[in-house]
C-alpha cells in the first residue's frame, strides 16, 4: 500500500515551506523525493494541511469513558470508592469493549495514534484495537496484599492470557505490568511486580504520589516518601512508567532523573479532582523523563490530547509564574517523541524516513488557527483537536476527511447509551 500526503507542511520545519511525504505499508518512505519503485494506491490532496506525529497518550483506562460525567465535583476518595467503583463492579466485558471503542474513537478524532490503558477486563481493549486499528500499551491493573493472593493470582493470569490473546489478533498492542497504585497493592506484591518485569523484561505502569493523602499514608507506613518506597522494592530499577508524581520532594526528583523512568503527568485529571499541579518544570530542569496522559474520561472528563497540552502548557506558566516554563515546541515534544520514548516505542514520535507513519494531518483552514504565524504556537494554544482531519497508524488510514474507516460511530453512540441507560 502506498500513500502521498501531497504539498503538506510538515510540523517544526520552515512555515511557508510544503512537500511530499510518502508512505510505503507501516513506514515513511520518503519526503520531497518519491522513493523507488514506489506505487500509490492513494492520494491526499495536503495543500492546506500540516502534518505531525501522532500525540502518544501515556495514561487512560479507556473503559472508563462510560463514567464520563457520571460522578464529578466529589473529593477524590469518594470519587473512586463511593461512585466510580460500584458502576465498575456492575460492568460486563462486553460493556467494556463499547466503552474501549468510544474512547478509541475520540483519541483518534482529536489526533491520539498511541494510548497507554490500565484497564480491568481483559482482552477487551485488546479487542477493541484489534479492530479499530489503534496502538497501545496495555496493562491490566493489578491488586492485592501479597502474591499468594487469589485475586492478585487471577489477575496476574489474565494478564498473560491477555498478552498471548494479543499476540494471537495481529493488534498494534504492546503488554506491561500494571499494578494501580502503592494503596491497592501490598508491599509482597509490588516486590513480585519487580520481579516479574525483571524476569520477563516487562515495563511497569503504576499511578504514583498522586494525592496529599497517599503521600502522608506512606510516610506514616514506611517512613519514605512514594518514590523512596518503590524504590526500596526495586521498581524504580525497571522500566517503568509513573502516572502523576504531583507530590515530590526535593529527593525524589534526584531518583527519577534515570533513563528507565518516566513520569506521565495528567494535567486536566490533577486539577479536576483537585490533587494539584505537579512540578513538571522542575522534573524537566532535573532531567526527569516527562510525558503527557489525559488519565479517564471520568476525571478530566476528555480524552483529547490537544486540550491537554494546553493545559499544561498554561497551568505551568501560570504556577511558576514565568511564561517561558513550558514552552510550545517542549509541550508538542512531550506529547508525542517523548511519549514515544517511554513506552519503548521510538520508532514513532516522528515525521522522518523510515519510522514507522503513526501520522495526523491538521486542516489548517480554522478560523482559530489564523493567521499562521508560527504553526506550533497554534496548535497548542489555539487549536481544539476538532482541526484533526486525518490520521495514520501504521500508514493505515484509520480517519479520513473526518471519517472513521475502521469504527462504525453510530452503532458506538448507540451501545454506550444503551450501558449508561442501567446506570442513570
Ligand atoms: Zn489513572
Amino acid at each position: 500500500m502506498g500513500i502521498i500526503l501531497k504539498n503538506v507542511h510538515i510540523l517544526g520545519t520552515e512555515e511557508s515551506e510544503r512537500t511530499d511525504v510518502y508512505i510505503t505499508g507501516s513506514r515513511i518512505s520518503g519526503i520531497g523525493k518519491e522513493p523507488p519503485m514506489f506505487s500509490a494506491d492513494e492520494q491526499i490532496d495536503c495543500s492546506h494541511k500540516t502534518v505531525m506525529p501522532g500525540l502518544v497518550n501515556c495514561h487512560t483506562h479507556a473503559y472508563m469513558s462510560l463514567m464520563r460525567n457520571y460522578a464529578d465535583d466529589v473529593p477524590f476518595h469518594t470519587w473512586l470508592f463511593d461512585r466510580i467503583v460500584p458502576v465498575e463492579d456492575a460492568l460486563t466485558p462486553e460493556d467494556a469493549y463499547w466503552g474501549n471503542l468510544l474512547s478509541i474513537m475520540e483519541m483518534i478524532r482529536t489526533g491520539t495514534t498511541t494510548f497507554t490503558d490500565m484497564q480491568m477486563f481483559p482482552r477487551m481493549a485488546v479487542k477493541a484495537c484489534a479492530d479499530s486499528g489503534m496502538r497501545a500499551v496495555i496493562t491490566r491493573g493489578l491488586q492485592g496484599s501479597n502474591r499468594n493472593d487469589e485475586g492478585a493470582q487471577k489477575r496476574f493470569a489474565q494478564a498473560f492470557d491477555e498478552m498471548a490473546y494479543g499476540e494471537s489478533t495481529g493488534a498494534n498492542c504492546t503488554f506491561a505490568l500494571g499494578p494501580h497504585a502503592i494503596y491497592t497493592c501490598g508491599e509482597d506484591l509490588l516486590r513480585y511486580v519487580s520481579e516479574v518485569a525483571a524476569e520477563r523484561d516487562m515495563m511497569v505502569n503504576i499511578h504514583l504520589t498522586e494525592t496529599q493523602k497517599e503521600f502522608d499514608d506512606c510516610m506514616a507506613e514506611h517512613g519514605m516518601t512514594p518514590v523512596e518506597y518503590l524504590k526500596s522494592l526495586g521498581l524504580l530499577d525497571r522500566r517503568i512508567l509513573l502516572a502523576h508524581c504531583v507530590y515530590l520532594t526535593d529527593g525524589d526528583f534526584d531518583l527519577l532523573a534515570a533513563p528507565n523512568i518516566a513520569v506521565v503527568t495528567n494535567p486536566a485529571s490533577n486539577a479536576k479532582l483537585a490533587n494539584g499541579i505537579a512540578p513538571v518544570r522542575e522534573m524537566l530542569r532535573r532531567g526527569v523523563n516527562v510525558c503527557l496522559g489525559t488519565d479517564s474520561a471520568a476525571s478530566n472528563n476528555a480524552l483529547n490530547m490537544f486540550a491537554e497540552m494546553r493545559l499544561l502548557s498554561m497551568e505551568q506558566k501560570a504556577g511558576t509564574k514565568d511564561a517561558l516554563a513550558l514552552t510550545a515546541e517542549e509541550t508538542v515534544r512531550i506529547a508525542t517523541k517523548s511519549g514515544a520514548e517511554a513506552l519503548g516505542l521510538g520508532d514513532l514520535g516522528e515525521v522522518a524516513v523510515g519510522k514507522t507513519a503513526d501520522l495526523i494531518l491538521i486542516d489548517e483552514n480554522y478560523p482559530n488557527l489564523r493567521p499562521l504565524y508560527n504553526r506550533t504556537a497554534a496548535l497548542v494554544y489555539s487549536a481544539t483537536g476538532m482541526e484533526v482531519s486525518d490520521v495514520l497508524i501504521g500508514g493505515r488510514i484509520v480517519m479520513r476527511d473526518c471519517n472513521f474507516t475502521t469504527i462504525d460511530a453510530e452503532q458506538v453512540y448507540y451501545e454506550t447509551e444503551k450501558i449508561a441507560a442501567r446506570f442513570r
